[in-house]
């Protein structure tokens, strides 16, 4: 399997060196040259554990991995959950929820990233190379990427959090890991100013390529791939066509579930999921991309307007068609909107919604009364969303977080303290370590430069 640029400015690359690049080098995502048709292996899948299912889907894409290798990593990778089953599907009278973060962190970005870890090991081993990770993160991808590399040799990581903005537990989760390889640095600034700053020294290609910077955030082919997984995995326990809600952010969750659909998976709708920044949902409403202004919410994990993964759907969208996806993309950065010309054929898949804070509340207070079962604000958002809609089939919720990593929101909702996890709360009492450096470029190139690989 061969990957290309998005924006067509990129000769082919193979699996490996897509996961080791991240992004392609003309600014565009990788995306490969075809994708495989899986219908008429589902039956022969149905009843797989999570971890061999991975195995059958993941090869597809990886053919330059040896298959031993391949299985030892997602091996590992899955025995960092807590659950037996990996990604548990709870079934409650007229609720189908599936589980995803059982991971060392208690978020979803676990299933990808602790298989990403392992991977970049693996074949940073084999060209004998290095690689120093620069990532920026609002809370749960720092942790979920710094528990994938922690202690993994030939490898660094440094991750810009904008400093006493995250949530204690999302900043106690990065700064109590103590291993040499992991920098925590607490930015004088905000999330945005993060992303900024990431965005500029990733840009500077010189730099880039002098210390080897590679990327964790969700462009990673690697990550989206893994997340089609449990797509087919879930599908796999119902008989009939299913679908799905999904909390959604970047693009990333629910552009896996909309990949698992085209390789033949029998998915019958797509809810996508958004808090009040709604620039996904008015897009799929109106087929007008337009920029809005970064909401703070009760599920900070979505709170993004420029969706990373979006340039994949839409690249898909224009088949193909690097030209028009570049055109789209210019007027979108010029003007702060873009519109697409046939909005009935966007993509009658997906059905977009966004749910404001009360809904988000109310949902996980409703669904503790009727079910006893605690959602977090990023999941109940998903909830919410599929309630409004009238579906013939299977509906299965996405839970993206532990309800532990926002107990004010949880326990508050609910109105006793019902948020709980022993690892969060032993992190209290843990010695930390982190750097505070200012929002300036300079400052952090310099920081690298002293610390880097
Ligand atoms: C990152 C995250 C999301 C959003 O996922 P995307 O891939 O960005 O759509 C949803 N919920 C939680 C808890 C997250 O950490």
């Amino acid at each position: 399997m061969r990957y290309i640029s998005t924006r067509g400015g990129m000769d082919p690359v193979r699996f490996r060196e897509a996961v080791i690049i991240g992004q392609a080098p003309d600014g565009g995502l990788l995306m490969p040259e075809f994708l495989p048709d899986v219908s008429s292996d589902l039956e022969g899948w149905r009843g797989l554990a999570f971890e061999d299912l991975a195995f059958e889907v993941v090869r597809l894409f990886a053919d330059d991995i040896d298959d031993v290798v391949l299985k030892k990593i997602l091996k590992d990778a899955f025995e960092t959950f807590a659950s037996e089953d990996t990604i548990p599907l709870v079934q409650l009278d007229g609720l189908n929820v599936l589980e995803l973060f059982h991971g060392p962190t208690l978020a979803f970005k676990d299933v990808a990233l602790q298989v990403l870890g392992g991977l970049f090991e693996h074949i940073l081993g084999r060209q004998s190379g290095s690689l120093n990770i620069l990532g920026a993160t609002s809370g749960d991808t720092g942790s979920a990427a710094i528990a994938a590399v922690r202690g993994r040799p030939n490898i660094d990581i440094f991750v810009l959090f904008p400093d006493g903005r995250t949530s204690l537990m999302q900043e106690l989760q990065m700064t109590t890991v103590l291993d040499d390889n992991v920098h925590c640095l607490g930015i004088e600034g905000t999330f945005d100013d993060c992303q900024e700053l990431m965005k500029s020294i990733f840009n500077d290609l010189a730099f880039k390529e002098k210390y080897r910077l590679g990327a964790v955030n969700s462009v990673n082919w690697a990550r989206v791939v893994v997340q089609v997984v449990y797509y087919i995995y879930a599908a796999l326990k119902f008989k009939e066509p299913v679908s799905f809600s999904v909390p959604t952010g970047n693009f990333g969750n629910v552009f896996a579930g909309y990949l698992a659909r085209s390789m033949g998976v029998p998915i019958d709708r797509l809810v996508l999921a958004t808090n009040k920044n709604d620039i996904l949902a008015r897009f799929f409403e109106t087929g007008t991309y337009a920029l809005g202004t970064v909401q703070h919410t009760l599920s900070p994990s979505m709170d993004i307007q420029v969706a990373s993964n979006f340039e994949r759907f839409l690249y898909l969208y224009f088949n193909g068609d690097s030209e028009r996806l570049v055109e789209f993309l210019e007027t979108f950065y010029e003007r702060g909107s873009a519109k697409v010309d046939h909005v009935d054929s966007v993509e009658p898949l997906f059905l977009a919604t966004s749910v404001g804070e009360e809904e988000t509340v109310e949902t996980i207070k409703s669904t503790y009364a009727s079910h006893g079962y605690v959602l977090d604000p990023h999941s109940a958002v998903g909830v919410a969303a599929a309630s409004r809609f009238k579906l013939t089939s299977p509906l299965i919720s996405l839970a993206t977080a532990h309800p532990a990593k926002f107990p004010d929101a949880v326990n508050e909702a609910i109105g006793k303290d019902v948020a709980t996890h022993a690892k969060l709360k032993k992190l209290v009492s843990h010695a930390t370590r982190k750097t505070v450096l200012a929002a300036d470029e300079l400052a952090v190139k310099n920081y690298l430069t002293e610390n880097a690989r």
